[in-house]
């Protein structure tokens, strides 16, 4: 193990705690994030997406630490309108936008399916000179198989279109990066570790929900990383936090980019909730491109079923 990694037994047992326990570990994560901002002459900030973890978060750390605490939220333009309204609604938050639109990001790099970590082992397969890291992603190597593609999307790496996970890169994590530099900034997220496995392993990897480094742009702060889904809707009851009423609405569970083909193969109603309020956005998402196909066709190829071609059962 290395120095900085910790066991999933730990991560198991802390995810365990009670609310108020969390909820103290967490201050103490925010304070320690703050203090190293202070030392390093950086403004702290919460990276604000108006989903219910970083309205949590926010909340959190301004009843703790002061309303003045910033929130920074970035809009692709593809976000429910539920979610931009909640945002703009919200005291104390600064907008700001990726260099390029969603059509051209899906248009240059392709589009993001499946799950970050199976979109970057297509992308590659199909792009990587090295053979050692094309087998690796197809194979693995024996003992380990974290990142190699699963059996059941190996066609993706044939298909005329591309996959690739770089869309987040470009819309989300990149606009941050230019901020950070050109405001003397850094950010707290909202992620949890429970997630998914990737940012399970991250927490593990990372050893906490702090990292401190001399270069500061490897500076990482989630100070809800051992939270779950369900103490973020105990804590937004228990402290009657406003949270954006698309979590309303039956069948949303995420909110984000509306036309995010992650997860997409769950079939989880998401692109009905879409159709149903927003039909007008829904056909545009439908009709970005990549190499002259559409998202439609790609989630069609991925068996998801699209609300506005489903046949009635009776
Ligand atoms: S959430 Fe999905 S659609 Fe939005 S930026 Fe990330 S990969 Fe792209």
């Amino acid at each position: 193990m290395r120095a900085n990694t910790m066991a999933i037994s730990l991560l198991r047992e802390r995810q365990a705690w009670p609310l108020e326990q969390k909820i103290d570990h967490t201050v103490g994560a925010i304070d320690a994030f703050l203090a190293y901002c202070r030392e390093h002459d950086r403004n702290p900030y919460v990276s604000f997406s108006g989903g219910l973890n970083s309205t949590v978060l926010l909340h959190l750390a301004r009843r703790v630490f002061g309303a003045d605490l910033k929130g920074v939220f970035c809009s692709t333009g593809n976000e429910f309108p539920e979610i931009v309204r909640f945002v703009r609604q919200t005291p104390n938050v600064e907008i700001i936008h990726p260099a390029l639109t969603p059509r051209q990001v899906i248009e240059q790099y392709g589009f993001p399916l499946v799950s970050k970590e199976q979109a970057r082992a297509v992308r590659d397969i199909r792009t990587t000179a090295s053979e050692k890291l094309r087998s690796y992603r197809l194979h693995g190597d024996g003992a380990r198989r974290p990142g190699v593609l699963a059996a059941r999307w190996r066609y993706l790496v044939d298909e005329p279109y591309m996959t690739s996970e770089k869309c987040c890169e470009i819309l989300k994590k990149r606009p941050f990066r230019h901020y950070n530099t050109t405001t003397k900034s850094l950010a707290m997220v909202g992620t949890l570790a429970g997630e998914s496995k990737l940012r399970q392993s991250q927490y593990i990897r990372r050893g906490g929900c702090n990292v401190f480094d001399a270069d500061l742009r490897k500076v990482h702060s989630a100070p809800l990383s051992i939270w779950t889904g369900a103490d973020c809707w105990e804590y937004i009851r228990r402290y009657a936090v406003p949270y954006c009423e698309i979590y309303d609405v039956e069948g949303i569970e995420r909110t984000g980019c509306v036309f995010c083909g992650f997860g997409a193969q769950f079939n989880n109603g998401r692109f009905r909730v879409l159709y149903n309020r927003y039909p007008k956005l829904y056909c545009m998402a439908m009709n970005y491109t990549n190499n002259g196909y559409t998202l439609r066709h790609a989630l069609r190829r991925m068996g998801v079923t699209l609300p506005d071609e489903q046949r009635e059962l009776f």
